[in-house]
């Protein structure tokens, strides 16, 4: 059975568009690129003073702010009932090193939002809100995506975090310390909603016209690492049907890949990121082929179809050219339905500000795929200009900004009993 959360809040409750817009600008003009994006990189000196700005807003907004042994930051508007469970609402601060102005930001500054709105209108609620900002999202200095909220949520041991080093061997540890940013606040998994509210990065939304998607899941994916291994043979005097070589194995293969992904459309993606031959001559046949693929869908069967038909593929591909293949699943992360009741508050927020909207599922893995292990989660996304993310071309409008808060706002309302 589906549950709904209970809401009286004013159905005609609208966010500032300025105010948001304003702070997006301020935020974007710490560790601005030249191209018009955002270096602010996970516990660099750029993500501290994004840190501090945030903070000092809170603060100002009459927020508690609190920040645990990682490093992520709760900042709490209390409830009515100071016992009764939070609704958490945010997402990351850090950036890609050429990064885009809204990755993350945005759903952390539209979660103040909700809470200023709140503020402007005397609004109390049952349950205490808290603005989360996750350390460590991008995992592109430290190489581990999602790491503030897997540690917050269990998924990986906070000494594993501490112990990651950038290029130049500085670690978390030493960067939360040098930075004095770690805190005593305990991981509280004991949530009435969470909600994330993010840039799509993708390009379906925009294709359809549709301000608001309320996102009802994140696919499977995971990543192979893949070889065909042949003999290397002088390239002139070694007839074609003579040889074994990888790299027919691989076209073989790659258009049998093409084929599982378009018997598998729209839904299945099969992506050949990485390809490596050796040695490497223009006239030597290669010995060895090395490449990655990356496999997601968001239906757990056709995912499973996908990975069988993709081995076989590989099997039948190597043995057609008298080539050796291996493979291995070298990363996994199984897909995340989200609850109901919270994608329930989310389509009634749609009702409510009578945005069109259509539902989607999430092709990048988000913070709030952590948070789904352990407590009651959504996602909202907006369109972002051409699907473009992690790109300092990144862009939305103070518009569409705008549409996305204000489902986030009724959303937040309706799990934690606003009037
Ligand atoms: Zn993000």
């Amino acid at each position: 059975m589906q549950g709904t959360f209970t809401c009286g809040a004013p159905m005609n409750l609208t966010i500032n568009p300025t105010r948001l817009w304003q702070r997006l600008n301020d935020m974007a003009a710490i560790g601005a690129t030249p191209a018009g994006g955002c270096n602010r990189q996970a516990l660099s000196d750029e993500d501290y003073a994004g840190r501090q700005l945030f903070e000092a807003w809170c603060r100002a907004a009459g927020c508690e702010v609190r920040r645990d042994a990682v490093g992520n930051v709760f900042a709490r508007r209390p409830g009515r009932d100071a016992g009764a469970a939070p609704v958490m609402s945010g997402s990351h601060l850090d950036t890609q090193p050429t990064g885009g102005k809204y990755d993350g930001v945005y759903g952390v500054l539209a979660t103040l939002e909700v809470v200023e709105t709140l503020n402007d209108h005397a609004l109390e609620t049952d349950h205490p809100i808290d603005i989360v900002v996750w350390t460590n999202e991008e995992g592109s200095r430290f190489d581990c995506a999602m790491m503030g909220s897997a540690v917050w949520s269990g998924g990986l041991a906070l000494e594993a975090a501490y112990a990651l080093e950038d290029l130049n061997g500085v670690s978390v540890q030493d960067e939360l310390e040098r930075l004095e940013l770690i805190g005593t606040a305990a991981p509280d998994h004991n949530l009435q909603a969470a909600f994330e509210l993010h840039i799509e990065q993708g390009p379906i939304l925009e294709a359809s016209d549709k301000p608001v998607g309320v996102v009802t899941g994140v696919q499977h994916m995971c990543r192979y690492r893949i070889e065909f291994t042949g003999q290397e043979t002088h390239a002139g005097p070694t007839p074609m049907s003579m040889r074994r070589d990888p790299m027919m194995a691989l076209a073989r293969f790659l258009t049998a890949g093409y084929e599982i992904a378009d018997a598998h459309a729209p839904a299945g993606r099969m992506t050949f990121g990485y390809v490596h031959a050796s040695p490497g001559s223009p006239n030597t046949v290669p010995g060895k082929v090395e490449l990655t693929l990356d496999l997601r869908h968001p239906d757990a069967d056709a995912y499973q179809a996908m990975q069988q038909a993709a081995e076989a593929a590989i099997e039948r591909s190597a043995s057609e050219f008298r080539v050796d293949a291996t493979y291995t699943r070298v990363w996994e992360a199984p897909g995340v339905t989200f609850d109901n009741t919270c994608v329930q508050a989310v389509r009634d927020a749609v009702a409510a500000t009578g945005l069109p909207a259509m539902d989607i599922v999430s092709g990048a893995g988000h913070d709030a795929c952590n948070i789904a292990a352990v407590a009651p989660t959504a996602m909202i996304f907006i369109p972002c200009d051409g699907g473009l993310s992690h790109n300092e071309a990144e862009n939305i409008s103070a518009e569409q900004a705008a549409n996305g808060a204000n489902i986030l706002l009724h959303a937040m309302l309706n799990a934690a009993g606003g009037r």
